[in-house]
């Protein structure tokens, strides 16, 4: 069988792509972002028949892959407890399943057309869609660091700032920095396969939630409040983590295996404002109830999106891709019953 450089079925224009796949030349919706949002939206886009493209940029199946694969969820319906990358799996086979087409690239421009919009990847692609759904979450972010000495000598030798698999820690010595959910939940996470676990804060209070608070002081991770890490130290990976009392200034030299750093994260730059949307602030997006952005073609939903009463979850996040998902359909088929 040999394949023309198009071809055309059921009014959708393909592309040749490679012996045996085809790739439709204008997508009825390209979806930003391949976290739980928009994999939901590629699951809905399908049962209408959308020509779907998925386009991720760091993790297809979003912060729960990036982030926290071996964390538990314990909030997504019908799982009491599940791992985030278990979840994340399932959510990307669902949506390929359905049907949707998923890339690992990065876009960094949206440019309108007559018939709808261009988008260019990092990676060199230029991808065409009749619309768009913007579901990129918390956008791009790092990690942020403790910028002591020794911090970006030992990183990936010891010094971490996510847990891939907390079977990585089993027998290990390990000093968690920081005093939010973030670092509480990975203290609690590897607590039972690691030798010791100490939690380094430097205050005298934790900000993270009463439930991570009330777990940590119940379990067997040794907390060091007041304390501030100062210096890291070791030959070839991480050894010993420098620690003052930042009220009597007392020095303690732990030893250790590993030094988790959990200090929040920072966005990385947006080019959200270059594409036109309203924007709230310079990361969240203005959306109607119908998850429509205020430019026509271009809907949004997830952690990005903003309105009255908008609760940051994930089943949240997947109710607002199926909406985005049927205003996207009315709008390219303007059904009889809309
Ligand atoms: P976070 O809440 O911003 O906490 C960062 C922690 O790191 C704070 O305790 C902060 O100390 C400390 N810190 C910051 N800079 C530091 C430095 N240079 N040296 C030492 N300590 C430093 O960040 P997060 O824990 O990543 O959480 C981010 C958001 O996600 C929060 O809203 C959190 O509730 C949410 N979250 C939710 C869940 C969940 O729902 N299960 C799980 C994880 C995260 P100070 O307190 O002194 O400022």
């Amino acid at each position: 069988m040999s394949f023309r450089d198009t071809v055309t079925l059921a009014g959708t224009t393909f592309k040749k792509e490679g012996p045996l796949s085809l790739a439709p030349m204008v997508y009825d919706v390209i979806v930003v972002g391949g976290g739980p949002a928009g994999l939901t939206a590629g699951v809905y886009a399908r049962t209408r028949k959308l020509s779907t493209l998925i386009l991720e940029a760091q993790a297809t199946g979003g912060q729960l892959e990036w982030l926290y694969p071996t964390k538990s969820v314990y909030d997504y319906p019908s799982y009491i407890a599940i791992e985030g990358g278990e979840l994340a799996q399932l959510f990307v086979l669902h949506s390929r399943e359905s049907g949707a087409e998923i890339r690992a690239e990065e876009v960094v421009d949206v440019q309108r057309q007559a018939s709808g919009f261009k988008l260019a990847t990092r990676q060199g692609n230029v991808y065409e869609g009749r619309s768009i759904i913007l579901a990129m979450g918390m956008g791009l972010f790092e990690p942020k660091r403790l910028d002591v000495p020794g911090e970006a000598e030992f990183e990936t030798k010891g010094v971490e700032y996510r847990v891939r698999d907390r079977r990585e820690f089993k027998g290990k010595r390990v000093v968690v920095v920081g005093g939010g959910d973030s670092a509480l939940e990975i203290a609690l996470e590897i607590v039972a396969a690691a030798k010791k676990v100490i939690l380094v804060h430097r205050r005298e209070e934790f900000r993270a939630m009463e439930k991570n608070v009330e777990a940590v002081m119940d379990s067997q991770i040794e907390v060091l409040f007041n304390a501030e890490v100062t210096s890291l130290e070791g030959n070839g990976k991480v050894e010993r983590a420098v620690v003052y009392d930042n009220r009597t200034l007392k020095k303690t030299v732990l030893d250790v295996d590993a030094v988790i750093v959990n200090i929040g994260f920072e966005p990385k730059i947006t080019p959200l404002p270059r594409w036109g949307v309203e924007l709230e602030g310079d990361r969240l997006i203005r959306v109607k109830a119908d998850m429509s952005t205020s430019v026509r073609g271009i809907y949004a939903c997830g952690d990005m999106v903003s309105y009255p009463g908008k609760d940051k979850r994930i089943v949240t996040g997947c109710g607002e891709a199926v909406t985005a998902v049927m205003s996207v359909y009315k709008y390219l088929r303007q059904p009889y019953w809309a």
